[in-house]
């Protein structure tokens, strides 16, 4: 029943290397038909007891399994995630909690057929890589918040499209992912990419990432490399470099030291202007409130 379950199937095929923005992938396949549509928002489906034709006259017994009805109807609701979204927030990881950089990111999914544009276990990898990669600099992000995209929202096929995902969902303070089922490359005629940094033109201040579902776990760590003032790079063991080679694997590329210490000065700033808030100080105010609370009745101030 739970619609996560019914999500499109995993891409793990081949796909042309695009000149993309990110890389991280060993060869995901275009993005295929997508699954079959699920039903939009499934309404809880209650197992009603049989309930026998009501006599013309039963008004109180036709009143009685009335209420039947909505009890085990309320039941049934219970059983139910209560927002099937929930999930990306309390099952994806959290910061480490050694960090005390700890930022939130509004995850905001694409729903494509009425179910999102990827499942619970990828948002974790892409989180999980995140966590480990930018260890280095003390960051760490969590899921805070997470909100389905409306249906006309799907693919985003040009700049204008990525603007618009934006422009009415931008606030500050948070890292502002979406998740799509194809990210058009606007550089190459129907070609794709799987993920972007992208400014709001606009307003290029208003910063947000765009991942394609085909994208692998390292994407978003790409991705937030450009959010913390990273271009791209020619270093081998880097992350931001595009170029193909063999070496070294993909499991010990991480950030050179050069750009360890520029995404420190732009973590930083980000800190002093608000773009980003360290939800790691309300976590490390909480135990001393905690502590204040737990002085044993009587004891002194
Ligand atoms: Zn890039």
């Amino acid at each position: 029943m739970r619609r996560s379950s019914a999500v499109v199937s995993l891409l793990l095929l081949a796909l042309p290397v695009a000149a993309s923005c990110s890389q991280g992938v060993s060869g995901p396949e275009p993005a295929e038909p997508d699954a079959p549509v699920v039903e939009d928002m499934p309404q809880p489906a209650p197992e009603q007891p049989p309930v026998e034709p009501a006599p013309a006259h039963a008004g109180a017994a036709t009143e009685e399994a009335e209420v039947e009805r909505a009890e085990v109807g309320e039941a049934a609701a219970e059983a139910e995630p209560v927002d099937p979204l929930a999930a990306y927030v309390s099952s994806t990881p959290r910061c480490r909690p050694e960090a005390t950089r700890c930022f939130s990111i509004a995850l905001h999914l694409t729903m494509p057929g009425g179910a999102p544009a990827q499942t619970v276990d990828w948002v974790s990898g892409q989180v999980r890589q995140a966590n480990r990669l930018f260890a280095s600099i003390d960051v760490s992000v969590q899921v805070d918040r997470v909100e389905a995209l409306p249906p006309e929202i799907q693919e985003i096929d040009d700049r204008a499209a990525r603007d618009a995902l934006g422009r009415e969902r931008f606030s500050r303070g948070a890292l502002h992912v979406f998740v799509t089922p194809r990210l058009a490359d606007v550089d190459v005629d129907g070609a794709e990419i799987r993920g972007v940094h992208w400014r709001y033109r606009p307003d290029t201040q208003k910063r947000w990432i765009i991942l394609s579902k085909i994208a692998s776990d390292l994407v978003l760590s790409h991705e937030m490399g450009h959010f913390f003032g990273l271009p791209h790079s020619s270093y081998d063991i880097s992350l931001m470099n595009k170029s193909p080679r063999d070496a070294p694997p993909w499991s010990e590329r991480r950030f050179h030291d050069r750009e360890l210490a520029r995404m420190r000065r732009h973590r930083d700033a980000m800190v002093r202007s608000g773009m980003l808030v360290n939800q790691a100080n309300d976590q490390a105010d909480d135990p001393a409130n905690d502590q204040a609370k737990a002085k044993p009745p009587g004891a002194g101030e």
